[in-house]
């Protein structure tokens, strides 16, 4: 079992879950959400994206959404940034933390930003320029980073070499990025040995997709190499729009809960976020996959009055 106690759980449906959706929330509706987020514990939000607004309108909103947030409270707010005009638009809007994302692979790399991997790279030296001068620390995420939909499998030594990357340029953490959710145990067991033998100075997080079904069992082995840190999404909206199939992060109060029940500590109050991800679906106007929104927690006790039973 292990010996993680406390997990810090980013909360990136603000960014990740709306991003992937065909309707443009409004700009308030977004700003109420991370405030509650807040109030509910969360420890650290990717709130939004300094991306082109072009390529995504959903985020076009950006400086609005970080200028809305409350920021009395300890809560993290970092945004991704693909470029140094992004980390400029980040930096003028006073984010705690910067995001850089680069694939594994170079065709999902290519198809993404339209890059290749190095080129991803040598950009990011630029950004690191912008946030140190800016006070912002950085975070570099590995998309794709346990297969690509158009190579297969990616190898350990590819994550290894870019983690060192973020590294040498002066990152304080990076992500593993589950962008079509192909991550598996032994796939999750081996990057994470990988990156921590490559770059010892960073942090961990894992970003997990339950694209097929196995979201929270690749936390489990995270857990068990001691990664304490975990990305997800309210009511487990979100994909990425430029990659095939690729549906649902996993959803935040179903990892929440899970934690909860192996006493490991959040910080987070789980009914309030319950509450925030039934809203959710309201935002996005369609079903959303979370579970336990659907069935209530294990101890919320029925009246057996109220259930049939098989005699009627
Ligand atoms: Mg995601």
């Amino acid at each position: 079992m292990t010996q993680v106690r406390k997990v810090e759980v980013t909360e990136v449906g603000p960014r990740d879950g709306l991003q992937a959706e065909p309707r443009q929330v409004p700009t308030e509706q977004k700003i109420a959400l991370i405030n509650r987020l807040i109030d509910a514990g969360v420890p650290r939000i990717e709130a939004t994206s300094f991306v082109s607004p072009k390529a995504v309108p959903q985020m076009a909103d950006a400086a609005e959404v970080i200028k809305g947030i409350n920021r009395s409270t300890g809560t993290v707010i970092s945004a991704l940034v693909p470029n140094a005009r992004g980390a400029i638009r980040a930096a003028e809007a006073e984010v705690d933390e910067m995001v850089v994302f680069v694939s594994a692979s170079e065709s999902h790399n290519k198809k993404n930003v339209n890059r290749t991997v190095e080129e991803s790279l040598k950009g990011f030296e630029e950004v690191a320029i912008i946030a140190r001068d800016a006070g912002i620390r950085v975070h570099g995420a590995i998309a794709t980073a346990f297969g690509c939909p158009f190579e297969g499998d990616v190898p350990a030594s590819q994550l290894a070499m870019i983690a060192k990357r973020f590294q040498d340029m002066g990152f304080v953490g990076m992500g593993f990025g589950d962008t079509t959710g192909m991550a598996t145990p032994p796939l999750v067991r081996a990057g994470v040995r990988a990156v921590r033998e490559a770059a010892p100075g960073l942090s961990i997080a894992l970003h997990f997709h339950n694209t097929r079904g196995i979201g929270l069992a690749n936390v489990m082995v995270g857990l068990d190499e001691g990664v304490d840190k975990y990305e997800s999404s309210f009511g487990g909206i979100g994909g990425c729009p430029f990659a095939p199939k690729a549906t649902g992060n996993i959803c935040t109060e179903d990892l929440v809960y899970l934690l909860h029940e192996m006493g490991i500590e959040t910080g987070i109050d789980l009914k309030k976020l319950m509450a925030i991800a039934c809203d959710v679906e309201g935002v996005v106007g369609h079903p959303i996959p979370g579970q336990v929104i659907k069935a209530g927690l294990r101890l919320d006790l029925h009246d057996m009055d109220a259930v049939r039973t098989a005699e009627g």
